[in-house]
């Protein structure tokens, strides 16, 4: 079994290195078998595509695109897909095994996935957009469906591109596959709930971390950094649940009011200037000193390595509540622990939306659809059992929520791994 003696070892900017480090020390923990360890530790299959795309003006462009299917021993691949400029194969390599181990946390009959096409889909048109979507589709066919891979929303892909999944799978199988994709628009399958599933999944577990640490949620100071389907969610329901958030960014920047700011206004305000640039009732604040305001939570739902061995020291948080994937380095993660910041961490807090996907998943399978309070119910069970499971994991073999978590499901999976045996 490699051994990570040093968290110093690590290269820092690379999100993979920082996951088989805590993954290597969970194993260990939990003295994995060899054997186990070294299958666990792999993808199962890694694809790199080449899409073609006609453009607006006729010329055509290739794009560079990903899908990595790290595990299946739980169920069917399951991951989101993002769309980035700057996406590269040891990320989605990363976010795959996030994802195996984020299912086996929640608890949930699926393993990891995750795909990523390199553009900036701000310079792209819709109609390029949709033809990037449709081409990325068509050439994965063979590995994706329902009892296959799963794909969902991820970094710059929204309820509009999972449509154009569900549809140019649909139309190649030649009929409705509702269940090849999730987080799609109602109307065509969509949960109720999904939308705002990982920001109400990120609220449960912050909660419970609150009444852990006998501390009161009234008034308790929000930082948040990214304002898209986990940062602006997380904004309302946690302004919505009586806490005060008083900072929020997104990539250009943010805006800072200790008094708390009026989160529907601001919410409104981005929506319609798609930037908080010139929003009058705060402090304009750059993301890299929003991250070190003084406040009970702070929330990164950005992007990754946002908090590092530079600026962890300068954290002024009692909670880390990750909503983004991997913004903490493990350096920085060794930093937090020392100093008491409690965290919980990305594979346990933002996995509410991979269990409305899941829910999503189910009702489509089924053809019968649940209500959201439905929806929020099951998730608030799940949400609830999760962080009990990880904080009895932390209690029982003395650790931090990061290593409980990841504990958990290596402790999941290898169980169904050892049952199904390796095929070798
Ligand atoms: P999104 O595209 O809807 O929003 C991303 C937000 O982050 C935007 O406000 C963007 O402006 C901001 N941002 C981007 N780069 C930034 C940077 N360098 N610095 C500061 N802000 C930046 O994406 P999302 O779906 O909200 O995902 C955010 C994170 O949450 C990702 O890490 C994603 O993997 C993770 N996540 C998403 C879901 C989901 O259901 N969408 C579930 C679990 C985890």
């Amino acid at each position: 079994m490699r051994e990570f003696e040093r968290v110093e070892e690590v290269k820092e900017e690379n999100p993979l290195d920082s996951m088989l480090y805590h993954f290597d020390q969970a194993a260990q923990l939990l003295r994995l078998e060899p054997d186990l360890y070294t299958f666990m530790r792999h993808p199962s299959l890694e694809v790199t595509i080449y899409i073609p795309v006609i453009m607006d003006d006729g010329h055509l462009e290739v794009f560079v695109g990903y899908r990595v299917q790290h595990n299946f021993a739980r169920g069917p691949a399951k991951g989101g897909i993002r769309f980035a400029p700057d996406v590269t194969l040891d990320e989605i390599r990363a976010l795959a095994a996030w994802m195996t181990w984020k299912c086996a946390v929640v608890n949930i009959p699926f393993g990891g996935a995750k795909g990523g096409v390199v553009c900036n889909p701000a310079e792209l048109s819709r109609g390029e957009l949709e033809r990037l979507t449709r081409r990325y589709t068509a050439q994965l066919l063979d590995i994706l469906g329902p009892e296959r891979d799963v794909p969902a929303p991820d970094l710059n892909t929204d309820e509009q591109v999972m449509a154009w999944i569900m549809d140019t799978y649909s139309m190649h199988a030649r009929h409705v596959v509702t269940a090849s994709v999730t987080g799609k628009p109602i109307g065509l399958g969509g949960s109720a709930g999904r939308r705002e599933a990982t920001g109400r999944g990120l609220l449960i577990v912050a909660n419970e971390a609150f009444r852990h640490l006998g501390l009161s949620p009234k008034e308790a100071r929000v930082v948040i950094q990214g304002a898209g389907n986990v940062g602006g969610v997380a904004a309302r329901l946690f302004h919505e649940a009586g806490y005060k958030v008083i900072a929020i960014s997104d990539v250009h920047g943010g805006i800072f009011n200790p008094q708390g700011l009026n989160i529907p206004e601001v919410l409104e305000y981005h929506r319609v200037e798609k930037s908080f640039r010139g929003y009058p009732h705060a402090e304009p604040i750059p993301n890299a000193e929003l991250l070190e305001l003084e406040c009970e939570i702070l929330i990164p739902a950005a992007v990754e390595n946002q908090i590092t061995s530079r600026n962890a020291e300068r954290l002024r948080c009692r909670i880390l509540c990750e909503g983004a994937n991997g913004p903490t380095t493990a350096q920085a993660d060794r930093i937090l622990q020392e100093r008491g910041v409690f965290v919980l961490p990305d594979i346990l807090a933002n996995a509410g939306g991979v269990t409305v996907s899941y829910f999503e998943w189910v009702q489509n399978r089924m053809g019968y659809y649940w209500s959201e309070r439905v929806v929020n119910h099951r998730l608030k069970e799940v949400m609830t059992n999760s962080f009990r499971d990880v904080l009895a994991y932390a209690t029982r073999y003395g650790v931090s929520m990061r290593t409980a978590a990841y504990m958990l499901a290596i402790d999941r999976v290898a169980y169904d791994v050892r049952m199904r045996g390796i095929y070798a």
